[in-house]
């Protein structure tokens, strides 16, 4: 099999030839026919993650063909299958038993406790490989697996928030606001100051209003996502949220979050992360995307030319999700 293999830290992606993986008990191999690039990526390239291991295959929004079953497993050949960042979890835990499997103590990784999906093929634990519905193709079908997930785990801590900001307008930006619009509710969009294409992008899936960062928008807000990795939107969504509203952190890593005073969390705001996802999360995205229907919007990129996919969406260069494809 070709993968596409983190040897050290900062990177680049190398090429490598190794032999194609045998999938152990309770294990799947499948075929990669197309693998997103997520943000999280970037940060397990640059480190930033606790735990990163050397040599990794990044890449964890998965779809595959099922190539071959390991013992115990009966699923037919030829099954389309998505493999999202939640690897396995220890079902015994604190967390595994309140039904927190995101939180579990033990949870391993796709594309950072074990190899992911920037290769031709991969092997997954079938427990946490999720069916995916029909209608979207391969490419179109891989950002679900995480922008797609977390952004619907993000939603769902808002609440019933009407008003909802977004800052960072990418790949979990652009599902979010499909999902959000569906269910009534009115999208504010934050992006990169000056960043005119983003905000049209944003304006064109239906958002009320598109703007800088750096501005405020022209409502109180209920709730605001953030999915861009910069610290320093905390204290700028708590001052677009109104009394009792959430900042909700979406992002796995986000550099320093600058002090702020207490009057602008003061009103029961309140800030909280999302980590990671739950099969339960999988099973009611996946349900409701074909209802909305979610259209993702992919740039397609050769397995080979990773390296570069990696950096159009480090520079913000990307309209929707990077999607490589063996
Ligand atoms: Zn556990
Ligand atoms: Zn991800």
């Amino acid at each position: 099999m070709r993968a596409m293999v983190l040897k050290r830290t900062d990177g680049p992606l190398e090429p490598e030839e190794r032999p194609t993986p045998v999938p152990g008990p309770g294990e799947v191999l499948l075929q990669v026919r197309a693998c997103a690039v997520c943000r999280t990526d970037l940060h397990e390239i640059d480190g930033e993650l606790a735990g990163s291991r050397r040599p990794i295959v990044p890449g964890h929004e998965i779809v595959g063909e099922l190539v071959r079953c390991g013992e115990g497993v009966d699923l037919s050949p030829g099954l389309r299958l998505g493999v999202p960042w939640l690897g396995s979890t220890c079902g015994r835990c604190a967390y595994c038993a309140r039904g927190e499997e995101n939180l579990c103590d033990e949870a391993r990784f796709t594309g950072h406790d074990r190899d992911g999906g920037y290769a031709d093929h991969v092997v997954a634990d079938a427990r946490f490989c999720l069916p995916l519905p029909e209608g979207l193709d391969d490419a179109h079908a891989a950002p679900l697996l995480c922008a797609g997930l977390i952004g619907y785990r993000s939603l769902r801590m808002a609440g019933d928030a009407r008003r909802i900001g977004i800052y960072g307008f990418g790949a979990a930006a652009h599902i979010v606001a499909q999902v959000a619009l569906f269910e009534g509710r009115e999208i504010h969009a934050f992006t990169r100051p000056g960043d005119g294409a983003g905000q049209a992008f944003a304006r064109g899936l239906g958002a009320t209003w598109a703007g800088g960062s750096d501005e405020r928008p022209p409502v109180e807000l209920d709730a605001a996502l953030i999915f861009a990795p910069v610290g320093a939107l905390v204290p700028a969504a708590l001052r677009a949220v109104r009394k009792g509203g959430v900042v909700v952190c979406g992002g796995i890593h986000m550099s320093d979050v600058p002090t702020f005073p207490y009057a602008i969390l003061w009103g029961e705001r309140q800030i909280r992360s999302v980590a990671n996802l739950t099969r339960r999360d999988a099973a009611e995205f996946l349900a409701l995307a074909p209802r909305v229907p979610v259209r993702t919007h992919v740039e397609r990129f050769p397995l080979a030319r990773a390296n570069e996919a990696v950096a159009r969406l480090r520079a913000g260069e990307i309209t929707g999700a990077a999607v490589l494809i063996p």
